[in-house]
């Protein structure tokens, strides 16, 4: 008896473990574009039609090589509107009795799969270098879990980036040598764009009328939506951008959305690359002399080991983590989130690139939209509904960690060992953001005074008997106590006004 193959839509790669299970000559493939999951976020319509584009496409692929592809449009009358349901629909048809599935990236999924009234065997997703196994192991009976460790462990089992038993270039990390300021000028022109073609047009047209007052841009649309155009995209970025990757990874621009990153990070989380084949190609541009030690060893710690790391913790973690609020923080998500004007030119450049392109680079998300969302005390619930349904690579199991865990200190500790937050100075350092901005960074009090300076003080007051026996944080809590009286409680004072001025809703 035929059995049904689930396939994900981020799950678009033909070594995905339910296809490798199963047999093409009696099983059938299921995919369907669904509304429970296009909808239990707002996602940005960008994302939404990458999906659906690089989901019908896979599906041609699939055909192509001998299956039989079951695929529901969104807008089919017959569409069941839920994976289960989908699953059920199909199976009625084609009498089969069982599901074969790839474990999904989100617990919220994986609960209404095994509730779904159908036998459903879920496989593990053995698309990451680390097995849930493998992290759990390393993770056990240790006091902090910190990624550095598991990194190097990484870097040994695969072999990535060594020589015999040694790291290359004789050191595990070159970030000293990293986080430049940002550049006058940038070398190369971004990521390879891909001008649609009939398959994405038709899915552009679809998510235009269906989700027309989604947060986000539709057009114009560029994003890989097959193997090969992913494919072309990272060989694009390895010639372009990967030299410089490691000196401006830190750095922000206010003319220049994509500096050297590689926007790679939806491709990844889809399918459309594996993240061995990644970090292999940034380890032979180094090994051919195109790409110094410092760029590619710190590439290759994001995929090897952050993107691998979140994961673990994800699922480590459990159901509950996207619950946690270790800070007890419970302001409203602010609409400048949503595009409501703001004076904070670093904010209003993160969310407007955000708008339009579904992206935004590490820092911009950690030390500019989650800095602030941070220090002004937003209830972490909504900063991660927020992060999961504007970017295009935001799928919970890498989402969450970044959001509940590394930004927003919600966890209590356990991704960070003391929170991301900073004042004006860091962005400044960083980018040029502030030469055009209506705030003044270089002002702690007073008309004009940066806002990040004063909420940077009012955070950690607020937060004072979590944090001052921290020991990184020691040393700020010190410079506070030397401020005088006055000038402490002006700076709490602004910051509360700051911050009642925008909850009433005046453009701050
Ligand atoms: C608050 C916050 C939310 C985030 N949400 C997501 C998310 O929803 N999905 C997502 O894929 N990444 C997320 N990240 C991590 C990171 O910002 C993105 O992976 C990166 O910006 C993607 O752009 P890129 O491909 O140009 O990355 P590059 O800067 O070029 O880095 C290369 C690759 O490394 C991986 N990577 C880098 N940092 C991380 C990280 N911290 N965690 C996991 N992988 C990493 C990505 O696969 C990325 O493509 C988040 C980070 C923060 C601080
Ligand atoms: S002055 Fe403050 S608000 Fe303005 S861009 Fe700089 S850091 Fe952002």
């Amino acid at each position: 008896m035929s059995r049904l193959i689930l396939v994900l839509g981020d799950q678009l790669s033909e070594n995905v473990a339910a296809l490798k299970e199963g047999d093409p000559a009696r099983d059938v493939v299921v995919m369907a574009e669904v509304r429970d999951e296009a909808t239990y976020v707002r996602h940005h319509p960008k994302k939404i039609a990458f999906v659906f584009a690089a989901m019908r496409k896979f599906a041609d692929r699939l055909r192509a090589a001998g299956w039989e592809v079951r695929y529901t449009a969104l807008d089919d009358p017959e569409n069941a509107g839920s994976i289960c349901g989908e699953l059920l629909r199909h199976a009625e048809e084609t009498g089969a009795a069982e599901v074969v599935a790839t474990e999904p990236g989100e617990w919220r999924l994986i609960e209404a799969l095994r509730h779904c009234p159908l036998k459903v065997h879920l496989l593990e997703d053995d698309r990451f270098l680390a097995s849930h196994a493998r992290f759990d192991r390393w993770a056990e009976g240790r006091r902090a879990l910190r990624m550095e460790y598991f990194y190097r462990e990484m870097r040994r089992e695969t072999g990535l980036l060594m020589e015999g038993r040694d790291p290359a270039g004789g050191k595990w990390n070159f970030d000293h040598e990293n986080r430049k300021p940002a550049p006058e000028e940038v070398t190369t022109d971004g990521p390879l764009r891909f001008a649609p073609d009939a398959t994405v047009e038709a899915v552009l047209d679809l998510v235009a009328r269906e989700f027309p007052s989604n947060f986000g841009q539709l057009r114009p649309f560029w994003f890989a939506t097959d193997r090969d155009q992913a494919r072309a995209a990272l060989e694009h970025f390895v010639a372009e951008a990967l030299p410089r990757f490691g000196d401006y990874q830190d750095a922000m621009l206010d003319g220049d959305r994509f500096l050297y990153h590689a926007v790679i990070s939806l491709y990844l989380n889809a399918g459309l690359l594996a993240p061995r084949e990644v970090c292999e190609a940034a380890e032979d541009a180094w090994r051919a002399g195109h790409a110094p030690i410092n760029a590619v060893e710190g590439f290759i710690r994001q995929i090897l080991g952050w993107r691998e790391y979140v994961r673990g913790i994800y699922f480590r973690e459990g159901p509950d983590y996207v619950q946690r609020n270790a800070l007890g923080q419970d302001r409203d998500l602010p609409a400048l989130y949503w595009g409501a004007e703001t004076r904070m030119r670093c904010v209003a450049k993160a969310v407007e690139q955000t708008r339009d392109e579904a992206y935004a680079h590490h820092i911009q998300r950690l030390m500019v939209t989650g800095n602030f969302a941070l220090l002004a005390g937003v209830d972490p619930h909504e900063v991660h509904e927020w992060y999961l349904a504007v970017y295009a690579d935001a799928y919970e199991w890498v989402e969450a960690p970044n959001v509940i865990g590394m930004s927003q200190f919600a966890d209590g500790g356990i991704i960070a060992s003391k929170p991301y937050v900073s004042s004006g100075a860091y962005i400044s350092r960083m980018s040029d953001h502030c030469r055009a901005c209506a705030y003044s960074v270089t002002k702690k009090t007073g008309n004009g005074a940066c806002p990040f300076n004063l909420l940077y003080w009012h955070f950690l007051d607020r937060h004072r008997p979590r944090f001052e026996r921290n020991p990184r944080m020691a040393q700020t809590y010190r410079t506070w106590d030397r401020m005088d009286e006055d000038r402490r409680s002006t700076v709490l004072k602004e910051a509360q006004d700051f911050l009642d001025r925008m909850d009433a809703g005046e453009t701050v």
